[in-house]
């Protein structure tokens, strides 16, 4: 039996995996998700412990693809998607770091870009489409993005990033492909980006152009980041011992991630979401009552500044409430079971810094801001309940080469340049330009698909 997806929204019709993933958004603006989840035995899981990355992202990923991607060849998608490391830290004790910072990209965005890559190709390929991938970025996705559907075949991808919003490691990253990747700098803001994709999608004049998105409410942006879960329990937790993660969070994709895992059968002592000044998700925790941040606040951990986190539908959902896609609780949620498994807290500008130091000085261990929020989450959560001597993982998202000002302020030198950023980065930059309007863009679109 395939696993069927329906909208958070429960006015769409359910779909399968092909149709949820090439669609992105469900035609109700509501967020696709399993209807039920699959799960893994006890023992599928403990056997995950002898086995490499890729063995168990084939393993957790075919319960989803099931009759519809042969076994073999899901299992060669992730054998190319996952050949990096995943380097597990030892902090102290039980307590260690997951570095998901060795993709192509440096940053942990890379694991669902990959794969979700390889899924479009197929799904494309069998049915002899060609899409547009139209995606605005702040930074990571973009790059991450642009990397993975590079190449693949019937996909043209056109990523839009504010000029004076993403540093020159960032912007290189994307702006150093060819072939069938086009960016384009804005004068303007990352509001006006997604502006300007949101409106192409809504535009009857560019109705003829098959459009896509590969932002994080897409499905198959989530399924591939539970993965990782699976892995830190096989190498730290034993067989059915809870673990707890802490998790860097923005829009709430990572962390979903870590919901989706129990969901399917890994035992999870608590899931810590940690969030920089956009503390919308932590009041809803703690009272219920759910504020959206607009507009979202600055913040060091620039990549986590997001006032409304748009996966927060699906965790709503999860726990048997509904949550608009503007924000709107339709029916509340189980909160007190929401906060046995969920703990949330809010990290200053202040205190990431000090963690930086402190992990540094402490550890010989060297964070970037958004590992340090979650590193301070971890302390927060910690602080209350009582983590005994069960293993658990604070995720750095990041290389901390991706903020070496940030870094070098703090610990006095500036990180090491991992091998695949120093090749992008030397790379020749090629790239269009245009303001943030809305007329020059679709034109843009018509010639580009005349
Ligand atoms: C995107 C991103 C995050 C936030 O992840 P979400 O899934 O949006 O919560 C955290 N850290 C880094 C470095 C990122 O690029």
């Amino acid at each position: 039996m395939p696993i069927l997806f329906s909208s958070t929204n429960r006015q769409s019709p359910v779909v399968n995996l092909r149709e949820a993933l090439l669609a992105g958004q469900a035609p109700d603006r509501g967020l696709y998700f399993p209807e039920k989840f699959p799960r893994l035995t006890a023992a599928e899981i403990a056997a995950f412990a002898l086995l490499p990355y890729h063995e168990i992202a084939f393993r957790v990923l075919a319960k989803y693809t099931g009759g519809m991607i042969p076994d073999a060849d899901l299992a060669a998608m992730c054998r190319e998607a996952y050949n990096f490391s995943i380097p597990l830290e030892k902090i102290y004790d039980r307590v260690h770091l997951m570095r998901l910072d060795q993709g192509p990209t440096a940053s942990f965005k890379d694991f669902a870009a990959q794969m979700m890559a390889r899924l479009f190709g197929r799904f494309l390929s069998e049915e002899g489409k060609h899409l547009t991938i139209l995606t605005a970025t702040s930074g990571d996705t973009g790059a991450a993005v642009a990397h993975a559907f590079h190449n693949i075949p019937g996909i043209q991808v056109i990523v839009l990033f504010p000029i004076a919003e993403v540093s020159e490691s960032q912007r290189k990253l994307m702006t150093t492909l060819k072939d069938n990747v086009r960016t384009i700098a804005i004068d303007g803001k990352f509001d006006d980006c997604q502006a300007m994709v949101k409106r192409a999608f809504a535009d009857p004049d560019l109705a003829h152009i098959a459009l896509s998105s590969a932002n994080s409410i897409n499905i198959g942006r989530l399924l591939p980041q539970s993965v990782y879960y699976f892995y830190a329990a096989s190498r730290l937790a034993k067989p059915g011992e809870p673990i707890a993660f802490s998790v860097p969070s923005g829009n709430f994709g990572d962390m979903m991630g870590a919901v989706v895992a129990r969901e399917m059968g890994l035992p999870v002592k608590k899931i810590i979401a940690s969030v920089n000044d956009n503390d919308a998700f932590p009041k809803f925790l703690a009272t219920g009552n759910y504020q959206k941040i607009c507009p979202s606040r600055n913040s060091l951990s620039n990549a986590m500044n997001v006032g409304h986190p748009s996966n927060l539908a699906r965790l709503v959902a999860v726990y048997g409430g509904q949550m608009d896609e503007t924000g709107k609780i339709h029916k509340l949620p189980d909160l007190a079971a929401m906060r046995r498994d969920i703990f949330s807290t809010s990290v200053s500008d202040q205190r990431t810094v000090a963690g930086i130091q402190d992990f540094w000085n402490k550890f010989q261990l060297l964070l970037e801001p958004h590992g340090a929020v979650a590193w301070q989450g971890f302390l927060d959560w910690n602080a209350k309940e009582t983590l005994g001597d069960a293993p658990a993982v604070i995720v750095e998202t990041a290389n901390p080469a991706k903020f070496p000002e940030e870094v070098e302020k703090v610990v006095g030198w500036p990180p090491d340049v991992p091998p695949a950023m120093t090749a992008a980065i030397q790379l020749p930059e090629d790239y269009d330009r245009m303001g943030a309007d809305y007329e020059t863009f679709k034109n843009y679109l018509l010639k580009k698909h005349a």
